[in-house]
This record gives C-alpha cells, structure tokens and sequence, in this order.
C-alpha cells in the first residue's frame, strides 16, 4: 500500500534528527491526501480539520488547481520580473475583480505580503499623509499574528514569538484586540495605519465584539488612517463570507491575503489596494524573485475559480453551522467555550487542547491546539455531511476521553 520506504516512526526519528525543531507536530506521517483526507504512511485514513492553517480551503490535490499546475509547468515556471509573462496580467485581473480592488502586488508567503502591507502603508504615511520621516507609526493589536520575520515579530505581544530574537524594528503600537477606546487614545498625528485580523485565527480563533469592526474602519476615516486587514487566514471564503470583513459590510483600504489563494500546492500571496495607494510605488521600491511568477499565477487563477464555481463560501457557511450545531449540543464539564464563524471553529477546555488533539487523532481526525487550550477546528470548505458526521462522534468520543 505505501509507496514510503520507511515507517512513521523511522521518518519521525530523522526528521527529528536532521531538521531544526521549530514545531511541536502531532505523529502523523502524511503520505497521501486527497478532499478532506490525509493518510498516513501505514495506509491509515485521517480527517484533516487544519487545512494548513487554511492554505487548503479548496481540498487536498484539487484535480483543477493541479491540472493547472501541471500544464503551466510544463510551459514556463519563472522568469523573473525582470521580464513579463504571459500569466501575470490574467491572474492580476481575476484577483483584483475577485477582491474588488484597482490593484494588486502579488508576492509568495503571507509573511512578505504583510511586510509589503507595512511598506505601503508607510510610504503613504510619509507622501500623502506628511508625516515626518521615520516617525510613522502602524497600530497592531494584542494577541495578533501576522508572521515570523523580524519586523513583523517586533510587532506581536505573544512572548515566545519574541524571546531572544530582539532588537525589534520600533514604529509599532499594541492596544487591545476588541477595545475601541484603547485603539481611539493610540490614534495620533504619526499613526498612518492599523493591521488587523478580522478574526485572529493563531490567537485563539478569537470573534471580536459585535460591532467593534465597523467601529474601527469608522474611528479610521475619521483620523485619516488607513485600515489594513489581514485575512491571509481568514480569507477566501473560509468564515462563510469570501473575505471575513464582509461579515461587517466593511472594505479594508488594504487586503492582504495568502493561504487559500495558493490552493494548497503553491505559495502565492497578494497586497491588494486602490490605486492611489499602490501607484505609490515605483520600480526599484519593491521586489520579489519568485514573486508574480507564471506557474504562481497559474495556480493561483485556478485556485480562485475553483471557490467561486464550487461555492465554496456558502459551503463553508452551511458546513460551520453544521458543526457548530454539533459541537454546541455537546455538554462536558471540560468545554468552556465554542466559538467561530464559517469553517473557522475554536473550542476551549479548561486543560491543555493537546490531550484532546492527541485523543482526536487515535480516532482518525487532525486538529491542533492553538493558545494552548484552544482546539482550532478548521477543515477544507469541501467537507461532506459523511466527514462531518465522522467528526462530531469522533469529537464526542475524545471529549469522554478527558478526565475530570
Ligand atoms: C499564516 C498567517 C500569516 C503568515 O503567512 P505565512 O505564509 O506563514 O508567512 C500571516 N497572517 C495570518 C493571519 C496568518 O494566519
């Protein structure tokens, strides 16, 4: 059955051995996945409700997004943008009608489209809002992740994202995710933007304040500051809404996203944003290698297609409620809270969420603890009423796991 050499337990010794230990990953081997499922080298079956952290919203091996893959690859993959290709203007129209912006920057892991997000805001900080030179400041929010690179950790309030990787690039305030007074007191002449996540999926799949979104897009206009969401995670139709800010009828004056828009085989990511904020930028003020290359927009144009001809947002809306339901009518002494919208579902414990992660997967479902005692519930949009029913009697039975 398995094309591996090697069992589980000799690939997890090498890794172990070999590979710089920077995740604390459950013992699973994946070998092959297709939809919803994952299996392991031993040939056994598991439901995945992590989705890569959403960058599979379309399902594992999506045969489109493949197809599209493997037809670009076949043509040209890279060419640098030192030239054009005959990819990049077709994938930029799609994205942006998509999104309903004017333009788009299209770069590769989320990480670098925040980073981009945070260049752009400051230039227009410093050319159109006329804040003095280096003192721009960017308003970020407790409890946030926005990636790993050294700016954007100098921006987190999570300690273990920060300890020992310091100095930290300064321009940064943190006030209270879901406090508008706090954010109204921060607001200052030198501020030229927020970032914000609509819904903070690494903290905790935390749901702000009804209400306080519009609030915050408001207090914004007001101060001439610029509203950047990022919805790398929560994006693309994986809260039941294409883009989570909609939920809130708010357009952020700058998206970025990533994730999904890669379909899960490749690492595509985009700044998206008016015209008279990304014409601020000129040849020579960005740049990136792989950045707009063919085979990315290739991918990613069949990655768009494949969520609006599949429906995939009012699916993952129909599927969350589903599981909601599911996970609501389940009485334990341990579950203090379900929370979420769409397919972007937490569940805290009054323990550590790896027992119930580790318990999960024994009856054949992936889910991982996020903020320690958060179970982060998150499948491909894909999911069937079958795999759904498959997960609450697994969930249910875990939950008989824990001990009182
Ligand atoms: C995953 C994520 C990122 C970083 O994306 P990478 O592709 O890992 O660099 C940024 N912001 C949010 C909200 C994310 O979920």
């Amino acid at each position: 059955m398995s094309v591996s050499q090697q069992s589980s337990i000799d690939l997890i010794a090498l890794e172990e051995r070999y590979g710089a230990h920077i995740y604390h990953p459950l013992d699973l081997v994946v070998e092959r996945a297709e939809g919803v499922w994952l299996w392991d080298v031993e040939g056994r079956r598991y439901l995945d409700c992590i989705s890569a952290y959403s960058a599979v919203n379309q399902g594992h091996g999506h045969p489109r997004i493949r197809a599209a893959l493997i037809e670009q690859a076949q043509r040209v993959t890279l060419t640098s943008r030192a030239m054009r290709n005959d990819r990049l203007p077709g994938f930029l129209k799609r994205l942006t009608e998509f999104c309903g912006y004017d333009m788009a920057l299209p770069m590769n892991t989320g990480v670098e489209a925040v980073e981009t997000a945070i260049k752009l805001v400051r230039r227009w900080g410093y050319d159109v809002k006329g804040i003095a030179e280096d003192r721009a400041e960017i308003i970020v929010f407790s409890n946030n992740f926005h990636g790993r690179t050294t700016t954007v950790i100098g921006a987190s309030t999570t300690p273990e994202y920060r300890r020992a990787f310091g100095p930290f690039a300064p321009g940064f305030v943190a006030v209270p995710y879901g406090d508008v007074a706090a954010l109204e007191r921060a607001i200052g002449p030198r501020t030229c933007a927020i970032l914000i996540e609509p819904i903070q999926g690494e903290g905790g799949v935390i749901v702000p304040p009804e209400g306080y979104l519009k609030r915050v897009w408001a207090i914004c206009n007001e101060h001439q500051v610029l509203f950047a969401a990022d919805e790398i995670q929560t994006g693309f139709g994986r809260t039941g809404d294409l883009f989570a800010c909609d939920y809130d009828s708010i357009k952020p004056d700058v998206l970025i996203v990533g994730k999904a828009l890669g379909g899960g085989f490749y690492p595509v990511s985009a700044v998206l944003a008016g015209q008279a904020l990304l014409g601020l930028f000129a040849p020579g003020d960005h740049g990136s290698t792989f950045g707009g290359n063919p085979l990315g927009a290739a991918v990613a144009s069949a990655a768009l297609d494949v969520i609006v001809d599949e429906k995939l947002t009012s699916r993952a809306r129909y599927a969350g409620a589903k599981i909601m339901q599911g996970l609501r009518a389940l009485t334990s002494p341990h579950i203090l809270d379900v929370r979420g919208r769409g397919l972007l579902l937490g569940v805290e414990f009054d323990q550590p969420a790896r027992r119930i992660s580790e318990a999960l997967l024994q009856r054949g479902v992936v889910a991982k603890d996020t903020h320690e005692r958060v179970l982060r519930i998150a499948p491909p949009l894909v999911i069937d009423d079958a795999a759904i029913e498959f997960f609450l009697e697994a969930f249910a039975d875990a939950v008989a796991t824990l001990s009182s």
